[in-house]
């Protein structure tokens, strides 16, 4: 199974937006980038919409049927743990298993003793100059905060791997509060290749915040020389240790990070390594933009989602703590929004940063309030159906021209 150099996390909440989202993938191909496309769908999101991973399936041979895309596409198990693994096993072959929960406990001592002593040779060592420096203060660090996620990893892959041969495997740790530095990873990497996950993507926790559906928050220098480092990296660790040799960093909450895209396009492509980023979540924005500029019962809906999400900022946001940052005297009242026309609704939620409407605090709740559109169940579905063709070229558009055009093609 082959992921290919460049793929992204697409699909949707409601599972409806799939074509439209291929239609962005095909653009790109006819530009001679080709992007393998992985439906993601956390069991978070799943919980919270109600649907199955057979549903994501349905939704994504729909759309790959009625596009005719021809190359291989993926589902993910999005954000798994133990505890929830199992209702995906049948129907996705990618796994993204989240360790990040298990960050900062403590390994049994006797495997720490082992990988502190089987990778002493490491320190100091300098193996290549593209690596950053390697201290016993750092294996140390590496022992102590992430061997044993490392470890529940492992466990979750030799879980699957029990009931599925081929798959891609996903290790994330990018929900948590400290970043990983480049050493750190390198010897994360290490510690995956020594417990035999064999990892072909890796999402780990930059510098900065990756905050769900806005663009990145942080100094883009400081990003881009740590980004340049994980790339090295990932290429000595794919050279060195027993990891599949098409192992690639994952971008989670990789939605809308326009003055990163740039910085990451050109680092890729100068040391030819690929790249995952993952952007379903932000699809269902751009159904509700295209729900208020639809027709009138569209925005209507739209209003009642937002007017109900400010009744319930705590509980939208609670799953979300770490990847999300509402600053909520800049939410608009109820009263204002009731008021307002699909262009003014739309202008507010659409992420374009030169638009003085646009609110950054507003789109973030929407994003997380799903859970509402969900809970109007059909009704939401009839009207996003009903309004396809505005939605649809929101949805092409905004993959094609607002992400891939800046990540891939640096246009
Ligand atoms: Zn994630």
């Amino acid at each position: 199974m082959q992921l290919g150099t460049y793929s992204m996390g697409i699909g949707d909440r409601f599972g409806l937006q799939g074509k439209a989202q291929l239609r962005a993938l095909q653009m790109a191909a006819r530009e001679g980038i080709t992007i393998t496309p992985v439906w993601n769908k956390s069991n978070r999101e799943h919980e919270l919409v109600h649907s199955e991973p057979i549903d994501t399936r349905l939704a994504a041979e729909e759309a790959v049927r009625e596009t005719g895309w021809g190359t291989p596409w993926f589902l993910d198990a999005d954000h798994i743990s133990r505890a929830n693994v199992d209702r995906f096993i049948e129907h996705c072959n990618f796994f993204t298993l989240d360790v990040s929960d298990y960050i900062g406990r403590k390994a049994p001592e006797e495997d720490t003793k082992r990988f502190l002593r089987s990778n002493a040779p490491l320190v100091d060592s300098k193996s290549s100059p593209d690596l950053p420096d390697l201290t016993e203060g750092l294996l140390q660090t590496v022992a102590e905060k992430y061997l044993y996620a490392v470890m529940e990893a492992a466990e979750l892959y030799t879980y699957i791997h029990a009931h599925k041969k081929d798959f891609i495997c996903e290790v994330s740790m990018d929900e948590t509060d400290t970043p990983q530095t480049p050493g750190e990873l390198f010897l994360i990497l290490k510690a995956l290749s020594d417990y035999g996950v064999p990892v072909n993507t890796i999402a780990p926790k930059f510098s900065g915040r990756f905050n769900k559906g806005v663009d990145y928050i942080g100094d883009i220098e400081y990003f881009a020389q740590e980004f340049e480092q994980d790339l090295l990296v990932v290429r000595e660790a794919k050279k060195q240790f027993s990891l599949p040799p098409d192992l690639k960093i994952s971008i989670h909450s990789g939605s809308d990070k326009f003055s990163l895209y740039p910085v990451i396009g050109r680092l890729i492509r100068k040391y030819d390594e690929g790249i995952h980023l993952k952007t379903a979540g932000t699809t269902w924005l751009e159904e509700l933009a295209g729900l208020a500029l639809g027709n009138e019962d569209g925005l209507e809906l739209a209003k009642r989602i937002y007017i109900k999400a400010l009744d319930r900022v705590d509980e939208l946001i609670q799953p979300y703590r770490t990847v999300i940052d509402i600053k909520r005297e800049h939410l608009p009242p109820a009263e204002k929004v009731y008021h307002w026309s699909g262009e003014e609704f739309a202008a507010a939620l659409r992420h374009e940063p030169r638009n003085p409407s646009f609110n950054p605090d507003f789109r973030q709740l929407l994003h997380v309030a799903y859970k509402i559109a969900a809970e109007y169940s059909n009704i939401y579905t009839q009207n996003v159906r009903a309004n396809e063709k505005v939605i649809g070229e929101l949805v092409t558009d905004n993959l094609y021209n607002k992400h891939i055009r800046k990540l891939f093609l640096n246009k």
